[in-house]
């Protein structure tokens, strides 16, 4: 087969590349496994869930997906409350800056279903095989077919095959750190507010989700040493639901009252990668091209902040210029080079800042905090960064 475009890899930023470039006029066709979706159930929620920022939530909804997605499941996070490993402590609120929201959660699943439904409705070419091998310009599948194309678009997730065939580097670094993800039942409200504490032990963050028949839910991301996550993971059941309660009534202070289980434990370890944005006919995007800490919920926005730039990269082109062209690439490798650069050091500077465990860092790190709450015009470039 034969094509101008092929995305490779069906996740969100696969599908998102795919759909956009597609109603950007590109002829793409998308490779990848077709997931399937149970219909949403109103008392369970899938453990991913994603804070989607305000620019992400507009790219969304200028690619016909946000509309798509149910109401009843996306809850809006109005404000951000962050505690130091001391008295430190930092409240940032959208009405600070006039902004309705400084982010929404939402279940992964919720919107890979409204991707999958409008690249359907779209009627776009989908390949249901994996990729297997690559040379530039032609791609095999795992059934053995070849698919020719002038651009290839990595988007097959952090451990990208098609980033490795095609040769190029990648630098992983380990942060000695495991995310256990679940959700909570919690005995009080969060009233939209997301919680994020620092500890000598790890970072703990609860999202706001929506209420269930048990009362009150949040999403728990606790990223924590990983000798410590795998003592938790290896406990029986009962006694991992019990330990967790506790442990966690003390990291957030009692703030949302007793806290439990309703959802199984996942766990992700976590690195900090980075690749080469480019090769020769290709093009990595989303976490193919980098991963971060989840400490800022970042990840995914900067992944389709990929996306948003290499469609107007490849469809904003000059008409003598193949999709694939060198130039059309390196603009969107320049393009690319600072949002991710100043990423990578917000979120890496601020686990390396948390993980210092010497009294005058941690005092300095706790007085900046309290000192930053105190400056409005900071907090309001803070909400900014945050709510982008
Ligand atoms: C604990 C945690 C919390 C996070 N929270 C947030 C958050 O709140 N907000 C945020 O913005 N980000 C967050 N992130 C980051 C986010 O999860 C990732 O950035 C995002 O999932 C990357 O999406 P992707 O589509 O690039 O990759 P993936 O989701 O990994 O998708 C890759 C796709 O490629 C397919 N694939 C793989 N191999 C092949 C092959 N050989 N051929 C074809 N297809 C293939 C896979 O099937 C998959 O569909 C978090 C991350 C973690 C670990």
């Amino acid at each position: 087969m034969k094509t101008s475009i092929v995305v490779c890899g069906s996740g969100i930023v696969g599908l998102a590349s795919a759909l956009a470039l597609a109603r950007r006029g590109q002829q793409v066709a998308l490779l990848g496994p077709r997931a399937t979706f149970a219909l949403a159930n109103p008392e369970h929620y899938q453990p991913r869930v994603y804070a989607i920022s305000p620019a992400s939530q507009k790219f969304l909804a200028s690619i016909g997906v946000w509309d798509l997605l149910p109401a009843a499941r996306l809850t809006r996070v109005e404000a951000m409350e962050v505690f130091g490993d001391g008295d430190g402590h930092l409240n940032l609120s959208a009405w600070q800056n006039a902004l309705p929201e400084l982010a929404w959660i939402i279940e992964a699943s919720e919107i890979e279903r409204a991707l999958v439904q409008a690249v359907q409705i779209f009627g776009l070419t989908w390949i249901n095989e994996k990729f297997v091998s690559y040379a530039p310009g032609v791609l095999t599948t795992d059934s053995g077919t070849t698919l020719e194309a002038d651009l290839f678009v990595a988007a097959d997730g952090a451990q990208s095959a098609l980033r490795t065939a095609a040769g190029l580097a990648v630098d992983i670094r380990p942060y000695g750190v495991t995310a256990l993800v679940a959700h909570l039942d919690a005995e009080r409200a969060h009233l939209g507010t997301a919680l994020q504490w620092f500890s000598a032990d790890g970072v703990l963050a609860l999202l706001p989700m929506p209420d269930t028949a048990s009362g009150h839910q949040v999403s728990m991301v606790w990223s924590l040493k990983t000798e410590l996550a795998q003592t938790l993971l290896a406990l029986p059941e009962e006694a991992r639901s019990r330990e967790l309660s506790a442990r966690l009534a003390q990291a957030s202070a009692g703030r949302l009252g007793a806290l439990s289980l309703r959802s199984p434990v996942f766990s992700f370890p976590l690195t900090l990668n980075q690749s080469a944005m480019i090769g020769d006919g290709l093009a990595l995007a989303g976490d193919a091209a980098h991963r971060l800490h989840p400490l800022a919920g970042q990840g995914l926005n900067l992944g389709l902040g990929d996306v948003e730039c290499l469609v107007d990269c490849v469809a904003g082109r000059e008409p003598f210029r193949t999709p694939g062209d060198p130039m059309v690439l390196r603009r969107y490798r320049r393009a690319r080079a600072e949002p991710v650069m100043a990423m990578r050091c917000v979120t890496d500077g601020l686990h390396r800042l948390f993980d210092v465990q010497s009294a005058p860092v941690a005092w300095l790190r706790n007085v900046g905090m309290n000192l930053v709450d105190r400056l409005p015009f900071i907090k309001r470039q803070l909400i900014g960064g945050a709510s982008r």
